[in-house]
């Protein structure tokens, strides 16, 4: 009997992202696969990144979730191209399955494509998406042990937001302790403080964000 074991799962995926990559080129496409727990506020995130962001980009959002067209349903209010994809029962996104999301964005024109995970901080770090850059989304109430226990998550984050920062005096959230957590395994990745809630970091984080976009890094 022949046993497919994870490592097949995970090549069969890596083809699938270098086929996104090259899908997203010839679209004018800029991707940003959004991480986070359920409940980060990855979602709230992306609509004040968008808003930011529409002086300058078209941008789109595919949504993943297990169920539901929620966070879908609420970008389309807003007036943002989107499709949602349920991965019924899987707790990650794939590339085949943002591939199916890509074909089906109603966004014509070259710009950024938010990619909004499934909450999770396991196995969404294991699986390249064909992303251009990784927005990790951890938040004050999650605790300030999360880079200590979800350590891949934090490694392979391009970029964390530290979101929910107003919280973090009732929380008595440490942020040395996080910072520290953060930096023995990701140096590099930029870190923001960001709030929702109160704007805060959002225009620092959107300015970082433009300046890659723009020289496609
Ligand atoms: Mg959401
Ligand atoms: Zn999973």
């Amino acid at each position: 009997m022949e046993i497919i074991v994870k490592k097949d799962i995970l090549s069969k995926n890596k083809v699938e992202a270098r086929d996104n990559r090259a899908f997203a080129r010839e679209k004018g496409w800029y991707l940003v696969n959004v991480m986070g727990s359920p409940g980060a506020g990855k979602t709230s995130l992306i609509e004040m990144l968008i808003k930011e962001l529409e002086d300058r980009f078209k941008t789109g959002v595919i949504e993943g979730d297990i169920a539901s067209a929620i966070d879908a349903e609420r970008m389309e209010k807003a007036g943002i191209p989107v499709i949602q994809i349920n991965t019924g029962g899987a707790c990650h996104l794939d590339a085949a399955s943002v591939r199916a999301g890509m074909e089906k964005l109603p966004l014509s024109e070259p710009g950024i494509v938010f990619i909004e995970n499934v909450g999770n901080l396991v196995c969404p770090a294991s699986f390249d998406l064909g992303e251009d850059l990784r927005l990790l989304v951890s938040s004050v109430p999650e605790g300030y042990d999360k880079p200590y226990k979800y350590i891949s998550m934090f490694a392979v984050a391009d970029v964390i937001a530290l979101h929910k920062e107003d919280l973090i005096e009732a929380d008595g959230f440490e942020t040395a302790v996080f910072e520290k957590g953060l930096r023995m395994i990701n140096p590099e990745a930029p870190l923001y403080y960001t709030s929702a809630k109160t704007g805060k970091g959002i225009s620092e984080l959107t300015r970082w964000l433009a300046i890659r976009i723009d020289s496609r890094i």
